[in-house]
């Protein structure tokens, strides 16, 4: 067992989706993992009446409804308890005190101390003042604040955010989760790069033409429309999860691997990324929006015709743009990066696309040797492909395209817990290196702000792309002007991966 592991944990949003979906799930699997001691205890605070019988309940459906059936959930279920609870009330935070400082005392948890706020994010700043003015952050173990997305919707309002916070709890102590950090394969890229001696020295603009990130979703928005119509795939998707990726590519090999040392080199990568003048944006980024058109051979609305989306809404739901890392090891490679809504298939990939040799010496039937690929396959499967050139088996020496392929045995399905489930591991651990620093986010918003203010003073032509596609031609062209193109997404898949 490891040491600490006993802690409270509050969750603001327990009666929400994400608690449901992820998180009791997820503290599932750690307590039949045997990773949570009997020494832990959750309370759910949300706003609706509800007993801790109710609450149980709930709890067992989301851990049956995700993971099926268990033997030993009514004894998992036991450590669950209930507050209804306002957020802007401190008599509602008083009373939380009163049951928190009670259930730390039954299961001797040592006054240690984990809020994590799973609600909108407009409640975050009041929370964390009240936890503190109301003094439920008065412990004598430790205090950790896990925060989701969106933190802030752009510098300033994250600055505002982040001080508010601050006032409450330490950088260290605040836990910001950017749940692509949680996925096997992300976290897989350090190990990738730094533990293998073929890739490292290679790892560079001598030898790598240009790095291609796709996230892509074949779903619209479905029932988030409130909430996207006013963020964008900027916001909700580059400024966090893209941009995180770009990092652990693009990042000099830490000193050693503990949180400091790695955060601090990707925070030098943020640094680096080129600064976009305004007059620019169109040459470095594209935005689209979803039309109509058929997903799994059905007919799909039009972005402007989702519920409680505006029918003239300005709002990008792709995004695809050149990213420029002015260092020594990146200068002149292009990080080419796009997410979007409705597209054709539901995949997130890292293409790393090596030079080409200096000569071909092989003939091909009608086409060029194909360059090196190093693919790395983040979801819906797990692994790797690298792309290599051989002989054609029994011909003359030709060459021909092979793949030597690895797949995770791990999950393949997309939105499993797993990922939330070792973040939660990470948080009652005390290790913050898949959490997001503030300076990280800091210089993300403002590389992101840059172009969001551009796009927000100018009507864009939308819809531009037909669902089902793979964005608007635009962001083919990015590419194309430089000398290259998309690798199709489809062509990649891992090879008996399923
Ligand atoms: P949700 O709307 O399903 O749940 C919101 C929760 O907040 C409910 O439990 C509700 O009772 C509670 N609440 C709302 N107003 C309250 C008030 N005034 N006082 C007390 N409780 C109140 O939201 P969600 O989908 O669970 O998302 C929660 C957070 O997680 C958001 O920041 C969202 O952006 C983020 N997030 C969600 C997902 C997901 O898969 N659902 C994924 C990534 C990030």
């Amino acid at each position: 067992m490891e040491p600490n592991m006993t802690s409270l944990i509050m969750i603001f949003g327990a009666t929400g989706d994400l608690a449901k979906r992820k998180l009791f799930p997820s503290l599932y699997r750690l307590f039949e993992r045997g990773k949570l001691s009997e020494q832990f205890a959750v309370i759910g605070v949300a706003r609706r009446q509800l007993s801790n019988d109710g609450f149980q309940q709930s709890v067992k459906e989301s851990v049956a409804a995700a993971l099926g059936e268990k033997g030993n959930l009514d004894q998992f279920a036991s450590h669950f308890y209930y507050q209804s609870h306002d957020v802007s009330d401190s008599d509602s935070y008083i009373s939380l005190k009163k049951l928190a400082d009670e259930i730390d005392e039954h299961y001797h948890l040592n006054g240690n101390r984990i809020f994590y706020l799973a609600m909108a994010p407009e409640f975050f700043g009041t929370i964390a003042l009240h936890l503190k003015a109301d003094g439920l952050t008065d412990v004598t173990g430790y205090k950790r604040l896990v925060i989701e997305k969106p933190f802030g919707h752009d510098l300033e309002s994250a600055k505002e955010l982040n001080k508010q916070i601050r006032t409450a709890f330490s950088e260290e102590e605040i836990y910001r989760i950017d749940h692509y950090l949680g996925k096997e394969m992300v976290r897989n890229i350090e190990v990738i790069r730094f533990a293998n001696a073929i890739f490292e020295p290679l790892w560079n603009n001598r030898y790598i033409s240009n790095i291609q990130i796709t996230s892509s979703e074949t779903l619209g928005v479905e029932e988030r429309g409130r909430y996207y119509d006013s963020s964008g795939a900027l916001r909700d998707m580059l400024q966090n999860h893209m941009l995180q990726i770009v990092a652990l590519l693009a990042m000099e090999p830490p000193i050693s691997l503990t949180t400091d040392e790695i955060r601090s080199e990707k925070v030098r990568v943020f640094r680096s990324l080129r600064t976009i003048e305004s007059h620019e944006i169109s040459d470095y980024f594209v935005r689209g929006q979803y039309g109509e058109g058929i997903i799994n051979g059905e007919q799909v609305p039009k972005y402007r015709d989702e519920p409680m989306v505006d029918t003239e809404s300005n709002t990008e739901t792709f995004v695809a743009g050149k990213v420029m890392i002015d260092n020594f090891r990146w200068a002149g490679v292009p990080f080419y990066i796009r997410t979007g809504k409705r597209m054709e298939t539901k995949s997130t990939k890292v293409v790393i696309q090596f030079k080409d040799i200096p000569m071909n010496l092989y003939y091909q039937p009608e086409k060029m040797l194909n360059p090196n690929l190093l693919v790395i396959h983040i979801q819906p499967e797990e692994g790797l492909t690298l792309h290599l050139n051989a002989k054609q088996a029994g011909g003359h020496l030709n060459a021909q395209e092979v793949k030597l392929s690895f797949s995770n045995s791990g999950t393949y399905t997309m939105n499993t817990p797993e990922g939330y489930e070792k973040l939660l591991f990470d948080c009652m651990r005390g290790d913050a290196t898949n959490f997001t620093h503030w300076d990280e986010v800091a210089y993300s918003w403002a590389f992101v702000d840059k172009i969001s203010q551009v796009w927000a003073r100018t009507k864009a032509d939308f819809p531009n792309y037909p669902s089902g596609s793979m964005g608007p031609e635009a962001a083919d062209r990015l590419l194309e002007k430089d000398g290259y193109h998309w690798w199709p997404i489809t062509d990649l898949e891992v090879e008996n991966c399923r």
